[in-house]
């Protein structure tokens, strides 16, 4: 994630900076930039927060709509299924493929063909992109909710594919904001094969995605204030946090990048959520026995368990 508050909040929106690089443990636990106008944007954004009242926006009842449409959508697709070509470039191109297990096929293809037929994909913003890059995207995105509703992604507008740098953010290779994911292609193309190194660019943005959607903040807390689960999970990213942090100081390897522990200035975590979803999905077993806290609580949100997937021979 590069911005990563809600576009509700847009002063801070393109000042805040997290950076989703992918790249060294040393490099991205560096990565914390300072944002000077953060003082005067909370000041603004408490203005605007006493002027509504407390009482619900117009637009957040759209996007409740939204999302309710978004899960009528997906039960009206039971059943369907992609044709044999779509599913033989998704298993020929998606790492991942080879380890989903067959009975959660059918709810998958079912995800992604909604998907394809709601969310936009541009090509650098300027003209829609392939329907091979957006097959990609989608089931990416949709193995995420495979057990999940649609209504996750009800805030999200649009994706944007770059051909490598990000305009305006150049140094990430993904960003989200609550409405909008950004993605290098070229970076998601040279990392989409490998199922097992715990990097998944497009499973870690639409993981921010899914955190900012119940509150409009990324925290690595998935669940809304008023879940019997949000206290399990306030307490869950503080320890794991700082069991990540030590691990990397002492000089060792752990299943979750370093880049996880990545702390805003407010001091949340918003990374420890993203990352954790990666390393749940590529190298879940490894997850299990390193940070089994992080595991079950990730196995209970997205109701699958990678730990116990096996690959597939190849048809
Ligand atoms: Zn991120």
């Amino acid at each position: 994630m590069k911005a990563y508050v809600s576009k509700s909040f847009p002063l801070l929106s393109t000042v805040l900076f997290g950076g989703c690089s992918g790249g060294g443990a040393a490099g991205e636990l560096g990565i914390v930039v300072v944002c000077g106008v953060l003082g005067f944007g909370w000041i603004v954004w408490m203005i605007e927060k006493s002027k509504s009242g407390g009482s619900q926006k117009p637009s957040a009842r759209m996007t409740n709509e939204r999302g309710i449409s978004l899960d009528k959508r997906l039960e009206q697709k039971k059943g369907s299924r992609l044709d044999f070509k779509q599913r033989r470039f998704i298993a020929k191109n998606i790492g991942l493929y080879q380890w989903v297990p067959v009975d959660l096929m059918g709810a998958w293809e079912e995800r992604i063909l909604v998907f394809l037929d709601q969310f936009p994909v541009t090509h650098l913003k300027v003209k829609k992109a392939t329907d091979e890059m957006r097959l990609l995207v989608a089931a990416e995105a949709c193995l995420l909710i495979v057990r999940r509703p649609i209504s996750d992604y009800r805030h999200l507008q649009v994706v944007h594919l770059w051909e490598d740098e990000i305009e305006g953010n150049e140094n990430a290779r993904g960003t989200a904001t609550r409405h909008e994911v950004n993605l290098s292609w070229s970076y998601l193309k040279k990392t989409i094969r490998n199922a097992r190194d715990g990097h998944n660019l497009t499973l870690h943005e639409f993981a921010h995605l899914i955190d900012f959607a119940d509150d409009g903040v990324a925290q690595s807390i998935p669940v809304p204030g008023h879940s019997e689960d949000h206290k399990e999970w306030k307490i869950l990213v503080e320890q794991e946090h700082s069991r990540l942090m030590k691990a990397y100081e002492s000089g060792k390897n752990y299943s979750i990048r370093a880049y996880g522990g990545y702390e805003s200035i407010k001091g949340d975590k918003p990374e420890l959520f993203s990352c954790g979803t990666s390393a749940f999905f590529e190298r879940g077993s490894r997850l299990k026995r390193e940070c089994p806290n992080v595991y079950d609580a990730l196995k209970k949100f997205y109701g699958v368990d990678p730990a116990s997937w096996r690959k597939k021979k190849k048809t």
